[in-house]
């Protein structure tokens, strides 16, 4: 299993510490046999001394090892050429990875002496990449690339090492010149890959010297894997054919696979990369193509234009037969969208097309800096590893996340599009342009990335106000339950080696990211923060950029404003530490109109050992930009900031009175909790009851989802959150509800299998019903294009009918059976496509087997991307545990779905109680087939992990996790030690709360 063979890898570094001194003591001979011929001697010279007469004996002994000596050196070399692999012991070059601390590693870059720098996990410093040229040759009908690439490079120190990143490749012995090709040709001493580290080491017989270029010619060649990296093939149907395309995703270690280069973000050097292929293909990279020709008969290359300088992971190319649509900025730069012939003809591409030429145009507006390149293609393939990948001038996305039928495809299916694409265009600016010196701060990228998925939104769509409301539901909420947990990590991840890379694109980088660039943007001002953003783009474009050149460029930005914040000083207490801070305000009884302001590390479970174990939960302290207003029953202050730094403090707030209460972090710009006294608690929930509108609308989804949160790790008593959401009655803004509907449907999960849970429904209907009613139901098509759709008020009414078809409203569930019967009957779909996925879940759940038949039926013969995944889902709803094992069997076994909706699946079975048991015996049972397909997409696989463990509540389920982890040598996986700590507070919570919680439903539902 892969990832039981890397934890294995981690666990058992006893060897190398040999190995290591062999190298730190300098003997310079790179491999084993070198031992043998050095200390052999040496043993046998002692005898001599002692015994004369051994003289004989000691000559033909001389004699035999220098003969067995020639033969092993032969042996040596013959085996290098032959396999490629080091004479060395290429396992035990993993154990050297995991003993060698960060400043071992930092002490010996770069240094020579004695070295063997192929044993390093980063590539050596002295040589730098300037230029690379690589010719391709794709061969479609055996999936197979030959190629050639010439790479310039200078050094820096010299050496007489080039160490370049090489995997998967069948490499051709190297060339390496000076200066000019067929100048001064350098001899090539050997040639080997070192596996364990994925490089390929050229010894020279000389040093190379400093400040001198050299080229390195290489000819390789490679498959084109069905695996979702490097260069990779997958394949779609056309009229009854099945069609091929290959294409790459090179992020964040894959260029290797597919030609050897220097594969860390840091080398940056222009490409020129011609495509050979044959010409029924079209072939596609980064920059446009300058010319074309025909080659031998039905062959055709082409050259495409030098690139600007950089790195190697958004390199990209692809070859398949789509065609295209186009369009032009302004400023003419072409966007071309790419997809299969039928969805361009269809118009599938064009809502993506037609946002992402006002996205450029936006941010090159907002960023003050000009998009770089002449063309932005847009390619849409059947299968990625991801939603899409940012490839500077050709972004790759997966269908889903690019394609867009109107009429059918839903608004938040069109809202989760929309901000794939602003994520991506972001990213030719913050990631591409300005790239993260190394993947311990790729939420510097990702981070961006994603908070500007909102701002950008609201750009192409003003009334949605995404940034000042969805927001906080989407990302805020979402990543604080993450990192609320002993098992969250920092930020800023050290990252040692390649196997690590994967894990640092988790949540925590992209949300938590967001959640403090957001908090960061809102303390600077919105003119200060763009300034920042903008000073940092112009001075390290077509370059790499740390955390903290982006601290210094926001504080002399907040200097020149004649603010003096230490930004870095502030910042890094949020990246270098997990977690985040609850602040506590608590009004005092004296007159003085003071309060007491207090932080601690907010935890769910006190008990739980944060895994920074050195420290303890209470050493934890931030530097919070505490925002405040005092408010009484008809108005609201206007807020105050107070920067808290102690674990305690004093301050005195002006205008309060007896019946004032105070409201902490407004709008919810930060990025912490806040909790009260209770007396304050309850002047809140009676503000909300006679007249909520004086609390904004971001802070009653604050205090809704802050509350909850705040009460399951045990801060409050459990009843206060059921009495803070009885204003919802009233409530007709879609924010707050959603800030409930994803605590409630979290607290349904963990009841749904309990005694009384109808204590719990019914208290939560009588919240939904009076909106409910008032809502009502949406009609077909009552708009034509999902586009023009008013958001708030569809996905309010969206929102309110989930919640009471879930939680069992009688009326909804009539209206969703009559949906589906007229559908079956008049074979018309009529369903509004916005609620398509609650009727056909709600229909699948209620109804008898035929309409799963029905569901299934529609699922093989729909087109539509959206409308498919809609019914997939619908399918898990069913309460037939013969249809859902059906269901899970054949998504894992039938080549039906695509690789992203199988875990979908999956985890939709799960969170169906009746499913739920199921899912997690189908989990256990197939996990080593479901790690070795998803074992590399580490980020598909803790979706997945997570997804099936997180509903299960008992004591039971907790021994099986347990049981299973063990089993599985799982607790140092860090998904595996999230779904534990998640498991055992969900245990922890019945045993402790889920009595006082129904004590007080089931006095509320008599009284
Ligand atoms: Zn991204």
């Amino acid at each position: 299993m892969a990832l039981d063979n890397k934890r294995d890898k981690h666990l058992s570094f006893t060897a190398m510490v040999i190995d290591d001194n062999t190298v730190r003591n300098g003997r310079g001979l790179s491999d084993q046999w070198a031992d043998s011929v050095v200390v052999r001697p040496r043993t046998t010279e002692r005898h001599i001394t002692v015994h004369k007469t051994l003289v004989l004996g000691f000559a033909i002994s001389i004699l035999t090892l220098i003969i067995v000596t020639i033969i092993a050196v032969l042996l040596s070399v013959k085996f290098e050429e032959c396999t490629g692999e080091p004479s060395g012991r290429p396992a035990s070059g993993n154990h050297t990875k995991f003993n060698q601390t960060r400043d071992s590693q930092v002490h010996h870059r770069g240094e020579e002496h004695g070295i063997q720098p192929w044993k390093l996990l980063r590539l050596p410093t002295s040589l730098r990449p300037i230029h690379y040229n690589l010719h391709l040759t794709v061969f479609m009908d055996n999936f197979t690339f030959h190629g050639q690439v010439s790479i310039e490079f200078e050094c820096l120190n010299s050496t007489r090492f080039i160490v370049l990143h090489a995997d998967r490749l069948e490499l051709q012995r190297a060339m390496v010149y000076t200066g000019e090709r067929r100048r001064g040709a350098l001899k090539v001493h050997r040639q080997f890959k070192y596996p364990a580290n994925q490089v390929l080491v050229i010894a020279l017989n000389g040093e190379m010297e400093p400040r001198r270029s050299y080229k390195v010619n290489l000819t390789f060649h490679a498959r084109i894997e069905y695996e979702l990296l490097g260069f990779f093939r997958s394949t779609y149907p056309q009229l009854g054919d099945k069609r091929y395309l290959a294409v790459t995703q090179f992020s964040p270690i894959h260029a290797r696979k597919a030609f050897p280069c220097f594969d860390e973000p840091i080398y940056k050097a222009t490409f020129k990369i011609s495509i050979k292929h044959e010409s029924s293909y079209l072939s596609l990279s980064n920059m446009p193509v300058e010319g074309s020709e025909p080659d031998e008969e039905g062959w055709v290359t082409d050259h495409f234009v030098r690139t600007p300088r950089m790195s190697t992971y958004y390199l990209a190319w692809a070859v398949c037969n789509f065609t295209y649509k186009e369009t032009l900025t302004n400023r003419g730069v072409t966007i071309r969208l790419y997809a299969r012939p039928d969805a361009i003809q269809r118009g599938s591409g064009d809502y993506a097309l037609h946002i992402t030429k006002r996205l450029l145009e936006f941010y090159e507006d907002y960023f003050k800096v000009k998009y770089s390149l002449p063309k932005l293609d847009l390619l849409a393939v059947p299968k990625h590893p991801y939603s899409a990948m940012e490839n500077w001038g050709l972004s790759v996305f997966v269908e889903q996340k690019i394609l867009l039928d109107p009429g059918v495809s839903s608004v938040s299916y069109l809202m989760d599009l929309t901000m794939v694409v602003v994520h991506e265009i972001c990213h030719q600016w913050f990631g591409d342009l300005v790239t993260p010196v190394w993947w311990e701060d790729v939420w510097l990228k990702e981070g961006f990335a994603h908070f500007f998925e909102f701002v950008g939104t609201d750009f192409l769509f003003p009334n949605w106000n995404m940034e000042k409301q969805r927001f906080l539901t989407d990302v805020l909420h979402e990543v604080m339950l993450l990192d609320g947990l002993a098992s969250s990590h920092p930020i800023s991840q050290e990252v040692h080696q390649a196997t690590d890379i994967d894990r640092v694109f988790d949540w925590i980088a992209y949300k938590k990211g967001a959640a403090l660039i957001r908090m960061l943007a809102n303390v600077m001002g919105q003119p200060v923060f763009q300034m920042g953003l903008k000073d940092y783009l112009i001075t390290h474009m077509y370059g790499n950029a740390a955390r903290d050149d982006l601290w210094n460029k926001f504080s002399e930005a907040m200097r020149k404003e004649g603010k003096d914040i230490n930004v870095k000083e502030v910042m890094d207490r949020w990246t270098l530490q997990m977690g985040f801070p609850v602040v506590t305000i608590i009004k005092n009884d004296s007159l003085d109109d003071s309060v007491t302001i207090s932080q601690e590390h907010f935890i769910f479970d006190v008990d739980a050992k944060p895994r920074d174990s050195e420290r303890s939960n209470s050493s934890y302290q931030w530097h919070i930009p505490l925002t405040i207003a005092v408010g009484n029953s008809s108005h609201i202050s206007t807020e105050l900031t107070i920067w808290v730094s102690n674990r305690s403090e004093l301050h005195r707030i002006n205008q309060m009175d007896e019946d004032s209460w105070l409201l902490g972090n407004i709008n919810q710009t930060g990025y912490f909790r806040v909790n009260y006294d209770l007396r304050n608690w309850r002047l809140l929930i009676e503000q909300l009851m006679s007249n909520h509108e004086v609390i904004s609308v971001g802070n009653r989804a604050g205090l809704i989802d802050d509350v909850f949160n705040l009460a399951r790790a045990g801060y409050l008593p459990q009843n206060i959150p059921l009495e803070l959401i009885r204003y919802l009655s009233q409530e007709k803004e879609f924010l707050p509800w959603h800030a409930a509907s994803r605590v409630l449907y979290h607290l349904d999960k963990l009841l749904d299998r309990t005694e009384e849970y109808n204590l719990f429904s019914d208290y939560i209907l009588k919240q939904v019903a009076s909106i409910y009613h008032m809502l009502g139901w949406p009609t077909a098509f009552s708009n034509g294009s999902v586009v023009q759709v008013a958001y708030q008020t569809e996905e309010l009414r969206r929102e309110v009918i989930m919640l009471a078809c879930s939680f069992g409203h009688k009326h909804c569930h009539q209206q969703a059976i009559s949906l589906i019967s007229d559908w079956i009957s008049s074979n018309k779909n009529r369903i509004p496509p916005n609620v398509r996925d609650i009727v056909y879940c709600t229909g699948v759940s209620l109804m008898d087997e035929d309409v799963w038949e029905f569901i299934w039926m529609k699922f093989h013969s729909s087109t539509a991307i959206s409308e498919k995944k809609v019914l997939l889902e619908a399918l898990t709803c069913s309460d037939n545990a013969f249809l859902l094992n059906r269901l899970l069997n054949l998504s894992l076994s039938s080549d039906l779905l695509p690789n992203q909706d199988v875990i979908d699946v999956i985890i939709h079975v799960a969170r169906n109680p009746h499913g739920r048991h199921l899912a997690w015996k189908y989990f256990r049972d197939k996990w080593d087939i479901l790690n070795s397909r998803y074992g590399e997409a580490l980020f598909i696989n803790s979706k997945l992990i997570n997804g099936v463990t997180e509903y299960l509540t008992t004591e039971a389920e907790l021994n099986e996790l347990k049981h299973f982890v063990r089993n599985n040598g799982g607790g140092t996986i860090s998904s595996f030690q999230r779904a534990l700590e998640i498991v055992e507070a969900n245990v922890r919570w019945h045993s402790l709360f889920e009595e006082q919680f129904f004590q007080w439903l089931r006095k509320s539902l008599t009284s």
